[in-house]
C-alpha cells in the first residue's frame, strides 16, 4: 500500500472535502473558519462562483495551449488585464507556475541583464523551495539545509526588523543600510551584483513589514550601481494588505516584480513582469516551461482580477485588517510577556497580512506555546498558520472576501484560544 511522504506536515487535522468563501468543511461536515486561505492564496474566497465559472467554461474549451508551442487567448487577455493593476512601466510579462518558478525567472533574468553573477537577499525572507530560490531563503534554516552545496553568489543582509533587534523603526533601518552599504563594499562590489531581491512583507519569516526608508534606500543604491531591484510579491501582493501590491505602501519602483498565489485563486500560475526593455535582454530561449501561462489557470485570474475589482476587496483587505488588528492588539495586551509567564510579544502586519508573535517569560520566540495555540484555535474550528524561524508566530492571512462578522467570530474564537491556552 502506498501512502503520502511523511515529509508532507499538515498544521491542520482537517481533511478538507469542500470549500466556500471563507468555510472549509472537512468529510464529516464540519465548518471551519480559514485564515489561512491555502497560504494566502484563495483571495476571493474558496470556489468563488465567478473563479468557478470561468475555470469550468475553459476545461470545456482549451486545458493546455503550450505557450511556446501555441498562443491562446486566455494568456493574451490575462496579459492585458495585469496591466491596469501592475506599476506603469512594468508592461512586459512572462507566466510560470508556481512563486519559486517565478523567483528563479526574475533571478535570471536580472542576472542575464547585468551580466553580473551575486544576488543581494535580506535576512528572514523566504523566496522558495527550488535549489535557486532556496539559495535566496533565509527565513528558517529547515528550507536550506541537507542538501547544499547551495547557489553561490548569494550575500545576506540584514532586514529591518525592528521587534527582532529591539530597536525602533529608524534605528534598525539605518543599521539595514549601513550593513547593505558595508555587504557592498566587502562581500559583493556592485560590478558583481545583479539585483536586491526583497518581500515588502516578509511572509514565512514572520509577518514584518518593511518601510519606506529601507525601500527607497535600496532603490537609491539600485539605481547608483546599476543593481536591479527585485520585489516578491507572492503573498503581500494582489491586495493581500490593503493595497493593490505590499510596496504600494511604501512608494517604491521595482524593477521586477514577482506575483502568485491570489493571482488565480488556487490554481497553479504565476508572472514576473518588468519592463521591455529589460526583458528584451533575457537571453533567447532562457525562459520556458511545459505548463507556465495554464489556460484555465489563466481564466481564473482573469476572473479573480474582476472579482476583486467588483467586490472592491482591496478595501475590504484594508478595512478588515484594520478591524482585525485592533482585535488582536486588544487580546496581546490582556495576555503580554511578563515576569515568570510567557504571551504575545508583538502584534504587526499589513491589511490582512498579520500575526501574532508568541515569546516566553524573557521575550524568546516560543514555538512550542505558538503549537499549542495552532492546535487549540484548530479545535475551536478556526484554521490559523505557523511563520518566523523558530514556528512561535501565529499569523492570519483570510481570504479577502471576509466580512466583518467573520472577522468578530475569528477574533472571539482566538480570545479564547489564548485564554485557554496562555491562562
Ligand atoms: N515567495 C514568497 C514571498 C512566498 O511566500 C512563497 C511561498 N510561500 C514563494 C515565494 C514560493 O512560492 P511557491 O510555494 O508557489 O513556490
Amino acid at each position: 500500500m502506498s501512502a503520502l511522504s511523511p515529509v508532507l506536515k499538515q498544521a491542520t487535522p482537517v481533511l478538507a472535502e469542500r470549500g466556500e468563501g471563507v468555510h472549509l468543511y472537512d468529510t464529516s461536515g464540519r465548518r471551519h473558519l480559514d485564515f489561512t486561505a491555502g497560504i494566502g492564496v484563495t483571495s476571493t474566497g474558496h470556489c468563488h462562483p465567478k473563479v468557478t465559472a470561468a475555470a469550468q467554461e475553459q476545461v470545456g474549451k482549451l486545458v493546455h495551449g503550450q505557450y511556446t508551442t501555441v498562443l491562446h487567448q486566455p494568456l493574451l487577455t490575462l496579459t492585458e488585464r495585469l496591466g491596469e493593476v501592475l506599476p506603469e512601466a512594468l508592461d512586459s510579462l512572462f507566466f510560470a507556475n508556481s512563486g519559486s518558478e517565478g523567483v528563479e525567472a526574475a533571478m535570471r533574468l536580472a542576472k542575464q541583464a547585468a551580466g553580473r553573477p551575486n544576488i543581494v537577499v535580506f535576512q528572514g525572507s523566504f523566496h522558495g523551495r527550488t535549489l535557486g530560490a532556496a539559495s535566496l531563503t533565509t527565513s528558517a534554516a529547515k528550507v536550506r539545509s541537507g542538501f547544499g552545496p547551495l547557489m553561490p553568489g548569494v550575500a545576506v543582509a540584514p532586514f529591518p526588523n525592528a521587534y527582532y533587534y529591539g530597536w525602533d523603526e529608524e534605528t534598525a533601518t539605518k543599521f539595514a543600510l549601513r550593513e547593505l552599504d558595508q555587504i557592498l563594499a566587502t562581500i559583493s562590489a556592485p560590478a558583481d551584483t545583479a539585483a536586491f531581491i526583497i518581500e515588502p512583507v516578509l511572509g514565512d519569516g514572520g509577518f514584518v513589514p518593511a518601510n519606506t526608508a529601507f525601500l527607497q534606500g535600496l532603490r537609491e543604491r539600485a539605481d547608483r550601481h546599476g543593481i536591479h531591484l527585485i520585489l516578491d510579491e507572492v503573498q503581500a501582493g494582489f491586495g493581500r494588505t490593503g493595497k493593490f501590491w505590499g510596496h504600494d505602501h511604501f512608494g517604491v519602483r521595482p524593477d521586477i516584480l514577482v506575483t502568485a498565489k491570489g493571482l488565480a485563486s488556487g490554481f497553479p500560475l504565476s508572472a514576473i513582469a518588468a519592463s521591455e526593455a529589460l526583458m528584451a535582454k533575457a537571453w533567447p530561449g532562457s525562459q520556458g516551461g511545459t505548463y507556465g501561462g495554464n489556460a484555465v489557470s489563466c481564466a481564473a485570474a482573469i476572473a479573480t482580477l474582476d472579482v476583486i475589482k467588483e467586490e472592491k476587496l482591496v478595501e475590504n483587505a484594508a478595512e478588515r485588517g484594520d478591524q482585525l488588528i485592533a482585535g488582536l492588539r486588544e487580546i496581546a495586551a490582556a495576555h503580554p510577556a511578563s515576569e515568570g509567564v510567557g504571551g504575545i510579544g508583538n502584534v504587526r502586519g499589513l491589511g490582512l497580512m498579520l500575526a501574532s508573535e508568541i515569546v516566553d517569560s524573557e521575550g524568546n520566540p516560543d514555538g512550542a506555546t505558538a503549537g499549542k495555540l495552532l492546535a487549540a484555535a484548530a479545535e475551536r474550528g478556526l484554521l490559523l498558520l505557523p511563520c518566523g524561524a523558530h514556528g512561535n508566530v501565529v499569523r492570519m492571512l483570510p481570504p479577502l472576501v471576509v466580512n466583518e462578522n467573520q472577522i468578530d467570530e475569528a477574533l472571539r474564537l482566538w480570545g479564547e484560544t489564548v485564554t485557554a491556552v496562555l491562562g
